[in-house]
Parts: C-alpha cells; structure tokens; sequence
C-alpha cells in the first residue's frame, strides 16, 4: 500500500515549476533532516490500536469525467497531495520530518499506518490520550503555528499590553513565529523572490520590518514555495475544464489566486454562488480551526475532490422547494424569508486531504459570517460516507446495544443520510443574529457552537416532520431519520464540556429522556415516537430563545442544567454500546490517490 503521499518526481516537479525558490519554513521537503527520527514504540504498543481501526477503501465512479476533467482530477490530486503535507506541518514542529523519514522506510508498516491515521506522528490512544509513536517532541497547544514554547498565557499578556498586534497574530490565516533576525530576514527575502506576495500583501513588509517579539506571517509566506505549486496546480486544472465548465474554472483560478492572497473572498463567492454545470466539485484551502488547541482561530489546510452524484443532488433540490414551510413551523417569532437555492449537492469523495481527510459526511462553508451573509453557504453532502455500509454497521451495533430488541432495526443508512442532510440545511433556516443585532459567535462565545450545532439537529428533525406531512417522504422513511436522531446524541463517554458537538448531543439526550421522548427499561432504552415530535419542538423552543436573547450567562445554565450524566443511567447505556465496538479508528484510503483496495494483512 502506498502511505505517504509524496513521491520524488512530485517534489522534482515542484521545484521546476516553482519560480527562483528561497528556502522556507520547511518548504523544501526533500531538504527535512530526518535525523534523529526513530520508532519509539514496540509492536505491543502499535498493534492493539491498529485491531480497533478499520479499512476504508473509497472508489468513486470517475467513468462520467470528461477527458479535460481527467486531467483536472490529476492536477487537484497533486495539489492535495502537497497540502496534506501543509496540514502535517502545521501540526506537528516535527511532522514533516516525520513524513519524509517514513517515506524512506517502507518496512515500518506499522508506524506508517498509524501515521496514515493521525496525518502526524502523534495518535491517539485507547485511553484517549495523545502520544507521540515515534522520536519527536509531545504535541503542545502550540502546534507549530505558533512559536514553539509559547503559552495561552503569555500570548494573551502580549496581546493585551499591544492591543494593535490582535488582528494579525490571531488572523486566521497566519503563522506566528519569534520576531528572530533569521525569521524577519527570511520572511522579507520571501517578498524578495516573490513579488506577488508583496503585492497582494500591501502593508506587510513594513510590518515585517519593524515589529517586535512576534512575526504574523501569512500562510502564503510561510508556506511560499508549497502555495505557489498549489497554486499553478489549480490553474492547471482550471485550463483543463474550461471549455467544459467554464463557471467551475472561473472559480479554480480565483481560488489560485485567493491562495496568493490569503484572503479567500473571490473564490468563496465563485464557488457558493457558481453553477457549475461539471461532474466535479472541490474545497480547496485552510478552513477550519478545530486543530487550533490553544486559541481556535487558526484556519488548517484540506483539500477535497468530489465528483456529483446527479441523480441524489436533482432529488435535493425538488425537497428544497418545502425550506419555506420549515422555516415558518419552528417554534419562535419571526417572518424570515428563507432562500430556497440554497447551492447543496450529493457528491462522493474521490479524495481527501489534510484536515478534510477522514469520515466526515457533510461540509457547510464558508464559516465566516460576513461571507455566509453575503453570498450564502455551500452544502456538500459526502454520499459514499453517509451511505458506506462498514459504517452504518459500526454505528448501528452501538444504536442495538442500546435500545430495546424490537427497535433495533429502526435505524437505517438512509435515515442518516437525510437526517445529516436536512442538518446542514438548518443552519441557513430558524435566528441567525440575536435580537438587538449581534453575531451569535460574539454573544454567546464558546457556547455559540454548540447551540447552533442543536439548533439545526433539532431543525432536522423538524423537517423530516415536515416533509412527513407533505407525503414527500414516507412513515418508515420518519421512522430511520427519528432514529437517527436518538443514535446520534447517545455518548460512549461522558463528554467534557470544551466538546461542543458530544456536550450538545447529551443535553438532547436528557431532554428527551425527562420529556418521555425517551425511557429508561431494563437497562435499555425505549424510543416513544408518538412523544417525540413534541419533544424536539419543545427544545428547539428553548435553542432559539437563547440564540435570540444571546446572553451567555443563559446559555452557560442551560448547558449546566441539561448535562447531568448517571452512573445507573448514562454510564449502563454508554458501557453497553462500548462493549458493542469492534472498530475505533479508521484508515480512509482512495481509489484515485492509492490504487486498488489491498486485501488486509
Ligand atoms: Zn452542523
């Protein structure tokens, strides 16, 4: 099996594409010094993760692409191959390092996999906890996007006695480095040889010049030499489905562009307002912050490439002529006109890379708000993991193990797949700002996530009611997506309260628990659909009045109140869907990236 990604000719083509090349951050791959670099793990530490993770193999139906969009696919693999090492990087000080040293010894099968499962050199155990399985320093909140060494708290003091540096050392698309003579002469000679960035970074070299204790440099610059092969790689691509989809171009080359600039407008707006008329979509650049452990505002690299799944995404947008009706059911006051072209579509994975990588079954971006309000989001629906069967069976053990025998089958790979869809659809539906004009993120805080992440479960559901009622889906078909909905907030483990996806779903639990939506039997539990209905409006009640009041002290009590976890309730449930797991961890592989499916050891 082929593990890493990089490959020597893909390192020689960067170098020839890329124009007078100064050494950068790590940029120069076949330049890391792997020394020191050793396994620190024996056989007996490797091998019990690697029996609780599965294999999945993804083989996306390519035979629709036209021969320019073939070639696409070929230029957006080689650009996600090198941000996946981008994503490494940022991750781990050492990563990269890691990566290459790998890559020279092909006998360590073991470290390999586990490599390919953390996308760095650190795992996580059995117990939950991070370790690092080969040579290499422990992971720190620091990441290696900021200096290493470098605290929440002594960030935070110099953040507070130079107000003006804020912006830019918690940009979301910067690496904060000590303000060395090395890193300052490095970070200008970068300008140098690329005037580009220069250009398309108006204010930057002064600030270079003279700031003091840290450096703010955008991705761009840190990453100089890695963007500009991405960046030609996109363009390549974008050449190659121009005469098929011009609009899907159009919005390759911005992304090129974007990437330069680090600012992500152009191509957001391009790629949520476009209609691209092809076989292929992609997200392309660093997005989400959830590998940010010390302020959660740093953006890690990913690139996805999908391809359509015409027949699921036409049937989408029929259901979307109902979004209004939704909207007007929830349970608060409010006359919001709703868009029904909401820019939403089925698509199966032909490969993931760097933070996207892995089994996640739906995208929704831009996150940004300014952006979201002004040119919508877009909804990618992952159907090859929503409706993956070795999936659905891990999940569906835990769901029997928990819920009385004649339920056990309520639960369906469907249900899901509806029950996620009509998620991602809530987010654009129910209040979008509190009552007197705020953001929801800056009221509520770090309690925005979770609430918004319960707002659109609940409006899910809701829908599903909905279009129930509308004779558009049938009453075994309400049945999986109700189902769904109990599945997903049964925990394995009680959650911490920093979780907010597992904090959210426990209080949904409870609720249901205390409005008879669900019962406590024999150590099991019953779902009573009759009750639920009610039972979800009565909570998404609550959600939205909190959203709409935007007051954290609120919010905090409510979560509070809702988060109770028993030993002889909880703990029984939980302990039986645990001993009902066969698998933990999964290694995604790909068709297009990693060749035919290897039968397993
Ligand atoms: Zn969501």
């Amino acid at each position: 099996m082929r593990i890493l990604v990089l490959s020597v000719s893909l390192v020689l083509a960067a170098c020839a594409s890329a124009p007078s090349a100064p050494v950068g951050q790590g940029e120069h791959s076949h330049d890391v010094s792997t020394e020191g670099i050793a396994p620190a793990w024996d056989a007996a530490r490797i091998d019990p993760i690697l029996a609780r993770t599965q294999r999945l193999h993804l083989a996306a139906d390519l035979s629709a692409l036209t021969p320019g969009e073939q070639t696409a696919v070929r230029e957006l693999i080689a650009a996600g191959e090198r941000m996946h090492l981008l994503y490494i990087e940022q991750r781990h000080p050492a990563g990269r390092a890691a990566a290459a040293y790998l890559e020279a010894h092909p006998e360590l099968r073991g470290e390999r996999d586990l490599f390919r499962l953390s996308a760095g050199p650190i795992v996580t155990t059995l117990d939950n906890t991070r370790e690092p399985f080969l040579t290499v320093a422990r992971e720190t909140p620091a990441r290696n996007i900021y200096p290493a060494g470098v605290t929440r708290e002594t960030m935070d003091a110099f953040i507070a006695a130079n107000p003006a540096r804020r912006a830019t050392l918690l940009d979301d698309r910067t690496v904060v480095v000590d303000a060395t003579d090395e890193n300052r002469a490095h970070a200008l000679m970068v300008l140098d040889h690329h005037p580009v960035l220069d250009t398309l970074h108006p204010g930057l070299r002064a600030r270079l010049q003279s700031e003091q204790t840290y450096l703010a440099l955008p991705y761009s610059v840190a990453y100089a030499h890695d963007i500009l092969f991405i960046s030609a790689r996109l363009n390549a691509a974008a050449d190659a489905v121009e005469a098929g989809d011009a609009a899907f171009a159009r919005y390759l080359r911005l992304r090129a562009r974007d990437l330069l600039a680090d600012d992500y407008e152009g191509g957001d707006a391009a790629w949520v307002t476009g209609d691209f008329t092809g076989n292929l979509n992609a997200q392309i650049g660093a997005y989400e912050t959830y590998d940010d452990a010390m302020y959660g505002v740093k953006t890690f690299f990913s690139l996805s490439l999908l391809v359509r799944d015409r027949a699921r995404s036409a049937e989408l947008q029929e259901a979307l002529g109902d979004i209004q009706r939704v909207e007007d059911a929830l349970p608060y006051t409010s006359d919001r006109e709703v868009r029904s072209d909401i820019p939403v579509g089925v698509y199966n994975i032909v490969a993931d890379f760097g933070q996207a990588r892995g089994t996640n079954t739906a995208t929704i971006l831009p996150n940004e708000a300014y952006l979201a309000r002004q040119y919508g989001r877009t909804i990618l629906m992952r159907g090859n993991i929503l409706l993956n069967e070795e999936l659905f069976e891990e999940t569906h053990r835990a769901f029997a193990a928990a819920v009385i025998d004649a339920q056990g089958d309520d639960l369906t790979p469907e249900g899901g797949f509806y029950r996620t869809l009509w998620h991602e659809i809530g987010h654009y539906l129910g209040v979008d700002q509190t009552a007197d004009g705020r953001d929801l993120d800056a009221a509520l805080e770090d309690t925005a996530d979770l609430l918004e992440e319960m707002k659109a479960d609940l409006v899910s559901l809701t829908s599903a009611r909905i279009l129930n009622q509308r004779g558009r889906i049938s009453d075994a078909q309400l049945r999986g997506i109700y189902a769904s909905g109990i599945r997903r907030v049964l925990q394995k483990n009680r959650p911490r309260r920093e979780q907010p996806y597992q904090t959210m779903q426990l209080i949904q639990w409870n609720w249901y628990l205390e409005h008879g939506a669900l019962r406590f039997e024999n150590g099991r539990l019953r779902i009573d659909y009759r009750r639920y209905p009610d039972a979800v409006t009565g909570l998404l009640r609550e959600v939205l009045a909190i959203q709409r009041a935007g007051d954290r002290a609120r919010a905090n009590a409510f979560v509070e109140r809702w988060t109770q976890w028993r030993p002889d309730l909880h703990e029984v449930i939980a302990t039986r869907m645990r001993e009902s797991e066969r698998n933990r961890f999964t290694i995604v592989t790909y068709q297009a990236l990693d060749g035919p499916a290897q039968s397993p050891q």
